[in-house]
């Protein structure tokens, strides 16, 4: 049989990535075979991203790419899926008619049936029902740059309609995956190999909590520590609001859970954050972070932060510095406000000049980027533990892996350190990585 390829090109955050992962893992159950080289490829798939404009942009650059290639290559299948499929859905099939299939966030695990579809009957397919949801969330698979890391969707949409975002609209409502289902799919993945897991959702904290009786993301995470083989849990995304005190003080407790959190405050301003609807105040924001810290001094914290939201003032705006240099974060994604169709904000008369904006965000990644080094140089001298993930992207010899703090270290090794937990001393440090030198290639003997 003719080997049949997949090009898949993804846009967005950790949620998009993984479902990429799981559309690749299911088509390739089909038969196809991931390749780079989008000429050779029989499907094309880019999985889109509406959160930010610039995510967006990028989509429908590529998406007008494929035009040429349809017009001299008919049988090629085109396929649009992710955030931007959901939200234009029948628009989107219209404005590009070389597209074969646009299907939804919520309908990954159609996608088999779908091609077979167009295969057999050569019409347009559009698939964005919210129906099943739960069903495309299950699919094990390894992380795509890694083979002893993995990500775990636990629950997928969101309740909270913050002012600026669009992922309840496009993600849909809060819904979780049953307790079981998560444990199996982990114990596939320890079996074959995998040590670490980051357990996925819009809102992890919210695990559990709009189903009655169903257990919490508390009782996840310790059922999670208990599966043999994981050594090492990390999560994302927490809402500050959602923290609780009994999450926070698992971070001593389970040994398997990383000493780091990706704790998005936005802003600095209450008068921005109750604009857009975040629900908590910068000193509940503060007070998290050091309840965070005093049950675990060296924990990592990163975060997002939104300037020029409509109605930020000079003095709004300098309250979120002024929040940066007391928290001090280890890294931060910073993005400018830029207005999502169908969300609260885009009815704010209040926006902020584009000029003041940019600003404005030349300010906050200029100070990030200076204590991002600092945190990054009160590691130079320390052993740390580095799960090896894979050869260097920067130099042959060397292997690279992650602190427990998420930190990326690149240190002189080889293939057969991939996949093992080792010790190594942190010689040098950058801004997006650290250098170090094996101390112990066998933890359990050091
Ligand atoms: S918590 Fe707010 S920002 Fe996060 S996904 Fe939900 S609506 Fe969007």
């Amino acid at each position: 049989m003719k080997q049949k390829y997949l090009h898949l090109t993804t846009f967005g955050c950790q949620m998009n990535v993984h479902d990429s992962e799981q559309m690749a893992e299911l088509l390739k159950r089909s038969g196809y075979e991931a390749t780079n080289d989008v000429k050779k490829a029989g499907l094309i798939i880019i999985n889109t991203c509406c959160i930010r404009e610039k995510a967006e942009q990028k989509a429908y650059s590529a998406l007008g790419r494929l035009k040429k290639l349809k017009l001299n290559k008919p049988d090629i299948i085109i396929g649009i899926g992710g955030c931007l499929a959901q939200q234009l859905g029948a628009k989107l099939l219209k404005k590009a008619p070389y597209v074969d299939m646009v299907f939804g966030t919520h309908n990954i695990h159609l996608l088999p049936e779908m091609i077979e579809y167009i295969e057999t009957t050569g019409s347009r397919i559009l698939e964005t029902g919210f129906h099943e949801s739960v069903r495309s969330l299950g699919i094990p698979t390894l992380s795509l740059n890694s083979r002893v890391s993995a990500y775990v969707t636990v629950m997928q949409g969101c309740n909270n309609f913050c002012a600026y975002c669009v992922v309840p609209y496009v993600r849909g409502r809060e819904e979780s995956r049953e307790l079981t289902d998560i444990i199996n799919e982990v114990t596939t993945l320890a079996d074959q190999g995998v040590k670490e897991v980051t357990l996925l959702g819009q809102n992890v904290n919210s695990y559990g909590k709009t189903i009655s009786g169903h257990p919490g993301f508390s009782v996840l995470l310790k059922e999670v520590g208990k599966i043999k083989g994981i050594e090492r849990i990390r999560f994302m995304t927490s809402h500050p609001k959602d923290l609780s005190d009994d999450i926070i003080r698992l971070f001593p407790q389970i040994d398997e859970l990383c000493e780091c959190i990706h704790l998005p405050v936005q802003s600095g301003s209450d008068h921005v954050l109750k604009r857009m609807k975040r629900r908590y105040t910068s000193q509940d924001y503060l007070d998290k972070v050091a309840g965070l810290r005093e049950v675990c001094p060296d924990i990592s914290i990163t975060s997002d932060i939104i300037v020029g939201f409509p109605g930020e003032t000079e003095d709004d705006f300098k309250k979120t510095i002024d929040l940066m240099e007391k928290v001090r974060f280890d890294g931060l994604f910073s993005f400018k406000y830029s207005e999502r169709e169908g969300t609260e904000a885009v009815k704010f008369d209040d926006k902020v000049k584009e000029d003041v904006k940019k600003r404005r965000l030349r300010e906050v990644q200029s100070l990030q980027k200076k204590h991002t080094l600092e945190k990054n140089k009160t590691l130079e001298g320390k052993t740390e533990y580095i799960l090896v993930e894979g050869i260097s992207k920067k130099c042959r010899d060397d292997v690279m892996g992650r602190t427990r703090s998420n930190k990326i270290v690149n240190f002189m090794g080889g293939v057969n350190l991939i996949g093992k937990t080792v010790t190594a001393r942190i010689t040098k440090t950058y801004l997006h990585s650290l250098r170090g030198e094996l101390v112990c290639k066998e933890v359990e003997k050091c």
